[in-house]
This record gives C-alpha cells, structure tokens and sequence, in this order.
C-alpha cells in the first residue's frame, strides 16, 4: 500500500522526485568534506543515523538498504555509502561550529520547499 502511495506520488511529480535527489547528492557533498576533515573524519554518525535512514528509505521510497555489520554498517573511509536523499537528516547535517558555505544554505531551503511539495 505505501509502496503504491509513493510510486503514485513520484510518477505524478518526478521533477520534483529528481530535482531532490540532485539536491540532495549536492549538499551531502557539501557536508561529506566538511566532515572529512575532522578528526576522526565523520565521528558523529550514529547507530540511531542509521537506523533513521532505514526507515526513511523504507517508507519514503520504499528502498530496503541491506542490513550491514557493524555498528555502522554504511560507513566507508570516504562516508556514507547510501544515497543522500534516501537519509536526508545526515545529508544535512553540520553542527553549529562549521559556518555553512552559502551554497549549503540555498540548498537546504530548496530541499525543504520541495519535500513540501512531495508530500502535501
Ligand atoms: S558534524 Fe561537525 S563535528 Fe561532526 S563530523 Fe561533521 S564537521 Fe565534524
Ligand atoms: S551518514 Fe550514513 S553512516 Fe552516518 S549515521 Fe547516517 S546513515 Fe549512518
């Protein structure tokens, strides 16, 4: 029944399913460098992140990421391995010590005005 719901709402609106998926893999670009740098490099991933993207990808884009081992099984030296819009609270996620480039900025209000439009 979801899987129909979403499949009907993509079909019905794919500019604005492809346009976020963009957006989404550019800002999560953003992020994944700044992260990079740290030290280590993307310490405040999560089980709970990963748990979080399961569940999104499941039941927004009907998407069952694989299990994986570990305590975080999408994790890689270079980041995350699963799409940006299918964990889109990571993708966005900087703390409040990095000074976002404006880029970022502009792309966070374009990712919220369109999940908006997905799902109204
Ligand atoms: S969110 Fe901030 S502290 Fe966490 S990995 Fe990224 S830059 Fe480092
Ligand atoms: S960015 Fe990837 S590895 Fe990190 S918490 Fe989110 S889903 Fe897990």
């Amino acid at each position: 029944m979801r899987q129909r719901e979403n499949e009907q709402a993509d079909k019905a609106m794919p500019r604005v399913r492809d346009r976020l998926a963009s957006a989404y893999a550019e800002i999560a670009d953003i992020t994944r460098a700044i992260c990079a740098t740290c030290d280590p490099p993307y310490h405040c991933c999560e089980r709970a992140g990963c748990d979080q993207a399961r569940s999104w990808a499941k039941h927004a884009y009907s998407v069952a990421l694989a299990e994986g081992e570990g305590e975080l099984p999408f994790l890689t030296e270079t980041g995350c391995t699963v799409e940006p819009h299918l964990r889109p609270l990571c993708a966005l996620f900087l703390c409040p010590d990095r000074e976002p480039p404006l880029r970022y900025l502009e792309l966070k209000m374009e990712i919220v005005r369109l999940e908006a439009e997905r799902w109204r």
